[in-house]
């Protein structure tokens, strides 16, 4: 699933997590993953099978949001995917990322928490941008009431604002000019 705002694209992703470190790289063969421990500053590149994985979190490829992480559990009864318990066999730990009732309570999680977020920012964005239209609107029928004679007390009223303040405002712009 994914989403482009202004900024950046966003696509979920379901990361696999070891309790060391963070998966640097896939194994071949479903052997697992590399994973590095030590931080970054020294860091040792160790693999992992799929027994050891613990969690998995949900990504954005913004890079600007991730999830809590789903921690795995030993018995299927544990299992509450809105809970964040996750069961899997070691048979069947690194196709975890691919269940889709695990991609569905992920996708809600990134839905909810990172992408509705975003978009009533961009809610203010275009309410701002009609602001903008708005006060454009204003200069130009400024404008023309000049043009066609109205004194500035007139302007004024119609505007909310006191002959003065519309005076203060418009009268050093050129006819037909805008306020930038
Ligand atoms: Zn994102």
């Amino acid at each position: 699933m994914g989403v482009s705002d202004e900024h950046a694209d966003h696509r979920i992703e379901l990361v696999p997590g070891y309790p060391d470190g963070p998966v640097v790289g896939v194994l071949p063969g479903g052997a697992g993953h590399l994973v590095m421990v030590g931080g970054a500053g020294r860091p040792t590149y160790l693999t992992r099978s799929p027994a050891e994985l613990s969690a998995w979190r949900a990504t954005c490829s913004c890079g600007g949001w991730a999830s809590a992480p789903w921690t795995r559990v030993s018995s299927p009864a544990d299992e509450d995917l809105a809970g964040m318990r996750v069961h899997a066999d070691d048979a069947d730990a690194l196709a975890v990322v691919e269940r889709p009732d695990v991609i569905a309570a992920a996708t809600a999680l990134w839905l909810r928490d990172h992408l509705a977020r975003l978009q009533a920012v961009a809610v203010v964005r275009e309410a701002a941008q009609r602001v903008e239209l708005a006060l454009l609107a204003l200069d130009d029928a400024v404008a023309g009431a000049r043009r066609a004679g109205a004194s500035w007390e007139s302007i004024g009223a119609a505007a909310g604002i006191t002959r003065q303040s519309a005076h203060a405002r418009w009268a050093r712009r050129p006819t037909g000019g805008r306020h930038r």
